[in-house]
């Protein structure tokens, strides 16, 4: 399974929608300082609930939205009120089957599983803000849609995307620590886990 498609809109420094291709394998995004290569990484963790805003590098996850005035060059508070992203997955090596994504979506009605598309919108009010999620357009829940990720290996926890800054933390740790993130992305840990709670009892 592969990301095939990612739209953003309204997101970040994306104030048009966008489309954006990815290969299977490998694909470089490249671009001066500041021209939004890191927001699209952002709109990842965003879109498939894999970050708070923290690790997406907001505050509030109104941040998130199209700002005009972002960089003080015109005036803030007029822009868009609302801002999405889709991921469109590409499922035909069957890494999730129908059943999964059926029971993630909560309904027969998910269309053809080859693709699966899953959006998050965030929206402003007057006093509030809204998220939603949606997979393959039928509204669903974040755990739904964390659930069915962790069925393809994909978790917050897990080090499917590594964060600028991540590559020195893992040089300057102790050969442990190494040895845990190792297990962690062995699957190791899982069953280490297991086998201390079986002991406790
Ligand atoms: P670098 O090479 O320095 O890592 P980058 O290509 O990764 O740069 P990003 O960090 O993705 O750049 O983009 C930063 C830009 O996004 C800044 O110019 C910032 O003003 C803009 N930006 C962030 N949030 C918003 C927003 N809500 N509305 C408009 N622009 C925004
Ligand atoms: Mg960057």
């Amino acid at each position: 399974m592969h990301i095939k498609t990612l739209v953003l809109d309204k997101f970040k420094s994306f104030g048009r929608k966008t489309e954006i291709p990815f290969y299977e394998d490998f694909t470089v995004v490249t671009g001066p300082n500041g021209s939004g290569k890191s927001n699209i990484i952002d709109s990842v963790l965003f879109a498939l609930g894999l970050a708070r805003t923290r690790g997406i590098r907001a505050e509030k996850l109104t941040d998130l939205i199209y700002n005009p005035g972002h960089d003080g060059d015109e005036a803030a508070g007029n822009g868009p009120l609302e801002a999405s992203v889709e991921v469109v997955l590409d499922n035909s090596d069957g890494t999730l089957d129908r059943t999964q994504v059926v029971n993630a979506a909560g309904t027969d009605n998910v269309g053809d599983v080859d693709e699966i598309t899953i959006k998050r919108r965030v929206k402003q009010t007057e006093d509030n803000y809204y998220s939603y999620y949606y997979l393959n357009g039928r509204s669903v829940n974040l755990s739904d849609i964390q659930d069915l990720l962790a069925q393809a290996g994909v978790t917050p926890e897990g080090y499917n995307v590594v964060m600028q800054g991540d590559v020195t933390g893992i040089i300057n740790m102790t050969p442990y620590e190494r040895r845990e993130i190792i297990d962690e992305i062995a699957g190791v840990a899982e069953f280490d886990a297991k086998r201390d709670a079986a002991l406790e009892e």
